[in-house]
């Protein structure tokens, strides 16, 4: 699987980073997020046009793929928990899909 969440650091081009906050542009077409970099610590910006996400339908029991792949990290504050719960990052109610790329592990004090 490719994994397109990952984007390059612009100052060291290392892969591995965590993203700190998930926004959705006014019009709904854009999703940016805030990245740190995992080896310099720099952080940079992201746009992702949600027309550009692939869809992958997270199976009934993905809970714990997502939880995975972000680590057991919320996505939002980066605290580590084994009780973590599922976020869209575009809401249900403005027609975000349950994909995977749609959906971040969150702490309960950030879902
Ligand atoms: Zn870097
Ligand atoms: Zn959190």
């Amino acid at each position: 699987m490719a994994n397109n969440d990952t984007k390059i650091c612009p100052y060291c081009a290392e892969t591995d980073n965590k993203v700190i906050d998930s926004r959705l542009s006014k019009d709904g077409n854009v999703i940016r997020r805030r990245r740190e970099c995992l080896v310099c610590s720099r952080r940079f910006t992201t746009y992702e046009h949600i027309e550009e996400i692939p869809i992958m339908i997270v199976k009934k029991d993905g809970r714990r793929e997502i939880f995975n792949r972000d680590k057991y990290t919320c996505q939002y504050c980066g605290h580590q928990s084994r009780s973590l719960t599922l976020d869209h990052v575009v809401p249900r109610y403005r027609e975000g899909q349950h994909t995977w790329e749609n959906i971040v592990s969150a702490c309960n004090q950030c879902k």
